[in-house]
């Protein structure tokens, strides 16, 4: 008997848009499965953060890759880069002489049996599941395999982001890799229905549409699990989202605001820098404005886009380093106002100067509201109770510490803990 690990990722789906209706086969699978009702993604709740929370089983504190975009001091001071980009890990390495600070899945697993990633969202929340190649990772910016061995010609993944490309993808993790390579544990992200959600309005026919591909594509996975377990193997499947959406309400130019304050210098200054993350942001400070911190946290506070505002031990609880170059972070202001097609909670988000794009009245995400900290962990088989719904805390860090207890490996080292297998049921 083989003991291995699925994991399969529904980019972006809030839990509460799991219905019989609009997602037949994940609705089915909360009932018959185990379902972490409680389950709460990581601050930044950016996808590229969520990737490396769920490659280490650690917090961004711990692992240190601090939301989609970042600021990093390459020598000229601090500049706010996005970890999306190809080079990214690169860039990380010359920064700080490291990518993560602690080793992901597929270091650990390396020795006994390996990773396999397959993912159809940005090249950085591809490689940072595995950002120093120690298993394989698949993506259309490029594809590796240990020691970063480019994978090339039919052995590449050379794919487009939405649902054809996560249908051509879904048939060679199932086939090639599930089915024939067999690693202890495979990885499958699929862009949908977050490539859709950041360009159509929730829950409108064309997001609906994207939900049930992601949908369809957890059946073929399942399918081919039902083949593997009826062949012997012990199958631990793990079907989830990194975070939720809110619908964007407003879109703030927030770096303008800064220096309109007087608190930061100029637009493109290195003394202080905010890391924009969708309904999120990180503000960094060089060594000498530091000392801005209670002002900045004063003028933040009166604006009216923005939510709440972090410091110091409340950047620690929020998972986020309390030192080094962040100063601050901050959850932009929220309603629960319904969109046009009655999904609630709308969200005012702060501007990416690096993306032209529009996500006005579309889905976004990146902080802590209501919506975007309610996507969904189902899971099956490796002992699990079946039929069940827990509000059992349950995190985005616990799931690798659960695939390593099924694989009889140890997880320490890890902010999260294995998840229980037989949790109360929901009263
Ligand atoms: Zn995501």
């Amino acid at each position: 008997m083989a003991r291995r690990a699925v994991i399969v990722v529904c980019d972006s789906l809030r839990q509460d848009l799991i219905r019989p209706d609009t997602a037949p086969v994940l609705a089915g699978l909360m009932a018959d499965a185990c379902a972490f009702r409680a389950y709460r993604s990581v601050f930044p709740s950016t996808t590229r953060t969520s990737s490396a929370s769920m490659a280490t089983g650690c917090l961004p504190a711990t692992h240190g890759l601090l939301g989609n975009t970042m600021a990093l001091d390459e020598g000229e001071g601090l500049v706010c880069r996005s970890v999306g980009n190809p080079d990214f890990r690169q860039r990380m390495r010359r920064a700080t002489g490291a990518t993560l600070k602690v080793p992901t899945l597929a270091q650990r697993l390396a020795p006994h049996g390996g990773a396999v990633v397959m993912s159809n969202v940005s090249a950085g929340a591809a490689y940072f599941h595995d950002p120093d190649g120690w298993g394989y990772v698949y993506h259309r910016a490029g594809s590796f395999g240990p020691g970063l061995e480019p994978e090339t010609g039919d052995r590449h993944l050379a794919i487009g982001i939405g649902a054809e490309g996560d249908r051509a993808m879904t048939d060679r993790f199932c086939g090639e890799v599930l089915s024939d390579r067999r690693p202890a544990l495979g990885v499958l992200w699929l862009s949908e229905p977050d490539h859709t959600g950041h360009a159509e309005p929730l829950g409108s026919p064309a997001h609906l549409a994207a939900i049930r591909t992601a949908d369809d594509r957890v059946a073929q996975v399942l399918a081919t699990v039902a083949r593997l377990e009826a062949a012997g193997d012990a199958v631990l499947v793990v079907v989830c989202s990194d975070h939720g959406m809110e619908t964007t309400r407003r879109t703030v130019d927030a770096t303008a605001r800064l220096v309109a304050s007087g608190l930061k210098d100029a637009a493109d200054s290195t003394d202080i820098v905010l890391a924009p993350n969708g309904t999120g942001a990180v503000i960094y400070a060089a060594p000498h404005a530091r000392d801005r911190g209670p002002a900045l946290r004063r003028f933040l506070e009166a604006e009216d886009w923005v939510g709440r505002v972090f410091a110091g031990p409340e950047l620690a609880e929020l998972g986020m380093p309390a030192g080094g170059d962040v100063l601050l972070a901050l959850t932009t202001a929220a309603d629960d106002e319904p969109n046009g097609y009655g999904v609630r909670g709308r969200a005012d988000i702060v501007a990416d100067p690096e993306s032209s794009k529009s996500y006005d009245g579309f889905g976004q995400h990146g902080g802590i509201g209501v919506n975007e900290q309610n996507p969904f962990l189902v899971v099956r088989g490796g002992g699990f109770a079946t039929a069940r719904a827990t509000d059992h805390p349950a995190s985005l860090i616990d799931i690798a510490p659960t695939v390593l207890r099924h694989l009889g490996q140890p997880a320490e080292g890890m902010d999260g803990r294995a998840l229980p297998l037989d949790p109360p049921q929901v009263v």
